[in-house]
């Protein structure tokens, strides 16, 4: 089974599955938030601009008008889209019960991830937690409800992580450790921008008793150059995630990285199949701005299923390579244990 926003559902019925998206939040750093009446507004004249540097028009980084998510997450339904997990963790403005309605109106599952984000989002009550009060706390938010809501989470994560880690930040990892052993539950990490950030990570959950068969580092396509990399880290055991399908740009808005487009990341992933570790990798679009919805011109949930598979089977995927990575890999990380 397979806890969803509105209760549990069999994993065999969770469909095409979006492991890594955000629905209702707001990623604006607390520095950079305006008031809404000076937020950008998105025309035909700005758009290339605005998704060329989200980061420098206000408001971009924050999703929270329900209608409008709604209509967003209807369209991927009528796509065949069938679930997604939404990232929105302690420190992005979590919205259970928005996810709840969006839900239960398209039919689309909604898992809701627990745990905490990057330190710089976190208030002082929350960064004075320790680690086995953070664990405690994402254990509530599993087996009882989240966020002064009645609404089970159903992953750990994404827990997130800056280069260099910070102390709060290592006991987040830790105490998503002890949730997991407690509860079963997958975690997903976002690790920091540095090649070195996910070894690391992964060195402090194998040391503080996490799974990594059940364990997924997500942003593969910004934090490395080389596939060979993500091998490497496949090979102990973790699922690896690329998680920025449908951003086909040079310019990355968080530093310099050398970000591939749509068919790079295939060919990367064809690579980890050919290795034997096709079990060991989900795919998504960390959809975090307006500027990546259809309803102000982006691309929309929908990308996976209208543009991806198709260039996937291009490139010579299987139809059950591609279901492996869509439905049964998640199927298997979301599911009970
Ligand atoms: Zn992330």
């Amino acid at each position: 089974m397979v806890q969803t926003v509105n209760g549990s559902v069999q994993a065999s019925g969770l469909g095409l599955t979006l492991m890594h998206e955000h629905i209702l939040c707001d990623l604006t750093p607390a520095a950079r938030r305006v008031d809404p009446r000076e937020e950008v507004v998105i025309t035909l004249e700005n758009v290339f601009d605005v998704t060329y540097r989200p980061n420098d028009y206000p408001g971009n980084h924050r999703l929270q008008d329900v209608e409008i998510a709604l209509r967003e997450v209807e369209r991927f339904a009528k796509l065949g889209g069938g679930t997604i997990v939404e990232m929105t963790t302690g420190g992005l403005q979590p919205d259970p019960r928005g996810l709840q309605m969006i839900s239960a109106k398209t039919g689309v599952n909604i898992v809701l991830g627990a745990g905490f984000y990057t330190e710089p989002y976190q208030d002082e009550k929350t960064l004075a937690l320790d680690t086995d009060q953070m664990a405690e706390t994402i254990v509530q938010q599993l087996t009882e409800g989240a966020w002064d809501t009645d609404v089970r989470c159903g992953i750990i994560g994404e827990i997130g992580c800056s280069w260099p880690l910070t102390p709060f930040e290592e006991c987040s990892l830790r105490a998503a450790a002890k949730a997991q052993d407690k509860t079963g539950a997958a975690i997903t990490v976002h690790p920091g921008r540095h090649p070195d950030a996910p070894t690391q990570i992964l060195d402090i959950l194998e040391k503080a008793g996490a799974d990594l068969s059940r364990t997924i580092m997500d942003h593969m396509e910004r934090t490395f150059t080389e596939v060979e990399q993500v091998l490497e880290l496949a090979r102990r055991g973790c699922v690896v995630e690329y998680d920025f399908f449908g951003i086909e740009q040079s310019q990355y808005w968080l530093g310099v990285a050398d970000l591939p487009t749509d068919w790079m990341r295939i060919y990367d992933i064809g690579r980890i199949f050919e290795a034997g570790l096709g079990a060991n990798v989900v795919i998504s679009q960390d959809i975090c701005t307006r500027s990546r919805l259809q309803s102000y011109g982006g691309h929309g949930y929908g990308h996976m299923i209208s543009n991806v598979i198709p260039l996937m089977r291009d490139r010579g995927f299987s139809p059950d390579e591609i279901k492996r990575m869509l439905v049964e890999t998640p199927a298997r990380l979301l599911a009970s244990v």
